[in-house]
């Protein structure tokens, strides 16, 4: 087994738990949270995402949800005409009306969603009264739950917070001894079944994923119920499941061979479970995760890294080109930085990286450029300019479309940062 390059002892104990975070609140570049429909319908079988928005709101999430033709899709949008947005007709009795026509010919759907978005927002057009008045009408059939995606209010993977977050408030009261593991973030299903063999050898059996495969699924949540966050960017998600009862189990991230095995470490400590059993049960897909990360370490070790704030995993994810790669990140932006889910994060970065959290676009460009990295993550808008200056990038989305907790995906998740470096070495050639 080879030995990964560690951080310093010195740099390790201290991290950047302390460090100063540069906080900017100027232009930001960052996708609304309707982008998390995308990833979310894919997870959720039997709900349907209504978003209650314009023409553009249409075309983002058709954009981003690129050429995926299903004969029976799971999202759309009750577009807002200008009658709607100049308050001359009622929208309620409108969406009431787009409603009734989709559940008549979708008796499939179980669970709606309607998704608030800017001009919804802007007419004050109040979601949550009507997902209740709807609910009413159509209980037991639907659940009709709503919840923001607008640009206004969220970036991003915001969106997938505040979702999870409004069905953690629908999901069943469990009894106050009925223990349970519940792992809350929307994972790919491959993912998921590999962490579930893991706990079932470890011997936690009862283990729950927010959002389920299916929504007549829901799981139970409680006193008893234990939870372990897949996703750093679940704040509002991690509360409602407080509000339940339910106890939030500190860890790192499942990203690489550490992270991952510092996850799954936390979860089986929360279960007591045998340290001996621990190793034994973790021992194999570790080696492999570390295997398959060797040849993009040597190929990445010493390069130097800039992450511009966009999907909140930018953290997690410094730590794991740090750590197990050997990257330099010289910044690492976040829109938020929630310290109390990150802090075993930020104690394994080193001291003198620049943490943002926010965005001015310009003054951060211009850190960047005097940085000189050798690759930079950050969103569509940004990749362009940039790779016509000469720097190499990788898209930020692509982290979140592509599996990548796990030991399995360690080596894909490295590949990720791989991949920029090496077509621009081909093209140099
Ligand atoms: Fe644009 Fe707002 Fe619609 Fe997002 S919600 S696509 S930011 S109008």
């Amino acid at each position: 087994m080879t030995a990964l390059p560690h951080p310093s002892p010195t740099i390790r104990a201290r991290g950047c738990s302390e460090t100063d975070v540069l906080k900017e609140r100027g232009q930001r570049e960052v996708f609304c949270g309707l982008t998390g429909i995308v990833w979310l319908h894919r997870k959720l079988q039997d709900a349907f995402f209504l978003v209650v928005g314009s023409r553009t709101c249409a075309h983002l999430i058709q954009s981003a949800a690129g050429v995926m033709i299903f004969a029976e899709p799971r999202f759309a949008t009750a577009i807002m005409e200008e009658r709607d947005l100049a308050g001359l007709a009622d929208a309620n009795e409108e969406l009431d009306r787009i409603v009734a026509q989709l559940l008549e010919r979708r008796p499939d759907i179980k669970l709606l969603f309607l998704v608030g978005s800017c001009p919804s927002e802007v007419i004050k057009l109040d979601l949550a009264r009507a997902a209740a008045r709807l609910s009413q009408a159509y209980m037991p059939r639907v659940r009709i739950i709503n919840y923001s995606g607008s640009g206004i209010e969220t970036t991003f993977t915001q969106g997938e917070d505040a979702c999870l977050a409004a069905l953690a408030k629908e999901l069943p009261q469990a009894e106050d001894d009925d223990r349970s593991l519940l792992i809350a973030g929307a994972l790919s299903d491959v993912v998921e079944d590999q962490f579930r063999v893991i706990f079932h050898n470890l011997g936690i059996t009862n283990v729950a994923i927010l959002p389920p495969r299916r929504c007549v699924a829901l799981p139970s949540v409680g006193p008893a119920t234990r939870f372990l966050l897949a996703q750093p960017f679940l704040r509002d998600t991690a509360r409602a499941l407080e509000e339940r009862g339910a106890k939030h189990v500190p860890a790192p991230f499942p990203f690489g061979a550490e992270g991952t095995t510092e996850w799954l470490r936390a979860a089986a400590d929360s279960y007591h479970v045998d340290t001996q059993r621990f190793d034994t049960v973790v021992a194999a897909p570790r080696a492999r995760a570390r295997k398959a990360l060797k040849p993009h370490r040597l190929r990445l070790s010493g390069k130097r890294i800039f992450f511009f704030p966009d999907s909140q995993l930018e953290v997690p994810l410094a730590r794991f080109v740090w750590q197990e790669l050997g990257m330099s990140p010289i910044e690492v932006g976040t829109p938020y930085l929630h310290r109390q889910h990150l802090i075993q994060e930020l104690a394994l970065l080193p001291s003198d990286i620049v943490l943002s959290e926010g965005q001015d676009v310009d003054k951060q460009l211009d850190r960047c450029r005097r940085g000189n990295p050798d690759l930079v993550v950050c969103g569509l808008g940004l990749a362009n300019p940039l790779e016509a200056e000469g720097i190499a990038t990788k898209w930020s989305i692509e982290l979140l479309f592509t599996p990548i907790q796990g030991y399995e995906q360690a080596g894909d998740l490295a590949e990720l940062f791989a991949r920029p470096l090496n077509r621009r070495a081909r093209l140099e050639v």
